[in-house]
């Protein structure tokens, strides 16, 4: 197996409205690998998520960020997107007006010409895309829907992972993606996303609940407490936290 590495964050801090958030956080992440993180509400997990996609309304005050060696800290979202960074949102948004297909076809195509590969017209994509909605066991209506417009929570967590399906991203994060599903859904959307996960791409699993963890096993279990890291384990922390609370880390 190879191991080269996917993800570096060498000591990031991060503001926004000058509070700081992330405080001196590390991480590395090689290919192939699962890393959960997981800690109390507040403590900076989604802030995280969104910095490394490179959201502009926070501020990288220090640190750095790299993406199989190289410096993305100050790249804009849609290049990092283009180089394999996907992220799927606690919160996914609504958009009216614009149709789920159209929506996926143009980010699939856009990702295609920056990487100067072959784009699909959309009658080649419609045979891709109803191939991927098959995959994750989702109803082909959802695709000429507008994007996220009246989904229910679990409908949104899904069309964030046909994206995730459709783009495939060499790093995936996750924020969330347990919350709001029953528990047959779960299992359907743990079960593609390992089937997604190969030797060459990796992802990261924010959840607050050891329950998403039970079906993909992570090879690291980190906890952010104030904006850092400040324990990493391995998948038998989760349990170990489902057990004794966050205390178990004090
Ligand atoms: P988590 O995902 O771990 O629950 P977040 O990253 O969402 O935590 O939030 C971390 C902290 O940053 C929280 O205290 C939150 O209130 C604060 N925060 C997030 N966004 C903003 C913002 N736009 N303005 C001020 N504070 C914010
Ligand atoms: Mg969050």
């Amino acid at each position: 197996m190879n191991h080269n590495n996917i993800l570096t964050i060498d000591n990031l801090h991060v503001t926004i409205n000058h509070t700081e958030i992330i405080k001196g956080l590390n991480l590395s992440i090689n290919q192939g690998e699962i890393h959960a993180i997981m800690g109390k509400n507040g403590s900076g997990k989604s802030t995280l998520a969104k910095v490394i996609a490179g959201h502009p309304s926070y501020t990288i005050t220090q640190g750095n960020i790299y993406l199989y060696g190289e410096d993305i800290t100050f790249q804009e979202p849609e290049e990092r997107s283009h180089k394999g960074i996907f992220l799927a949102f606690q919160y996914p948004i609504e958009i009216p007006g614009v149709s789920n297909a159209d929506f996926l076809r143009l980010a699939y195509n856009a990702q295609k010409k920056a990487n100067k590969e072959c784009e699909l017209d959309p009658l080649s994509f419609f045979d891709l895309i109803n191939k991927k909605t098959e995959f994750i066991d989702m109803d082909s209506t959802f695709l000429t829907r507008n994007v996220n417009e009246g989904f229910s929570g679990g409908e949104k967590k899904k069309n964030e992972i046909l994206q995730m399906a459709l783009l495939k991203s060499q790093l995936s994060i996750l924020d969330e993606i347990d919350s709001g599903l029953d528990i047959d859904a779960l299992k359907t959307i743990s079960n593609s996303i390992n089937v997604i996960k190969n030797d060459n791409n990796a992802i990261i699993l924010i959840t607050h609940y050891q329950r998403l963890l039970n079906y993909i096993i992570p090879h690291y279990t980190h906890i952010m407490q104030d904006g850092k890291i400040v324990h990493t384990g391995d998948a038998n922390t989760a349990k170990q936290l489902e057990k004794y609370g966050y205390n178990y880390i004090n």
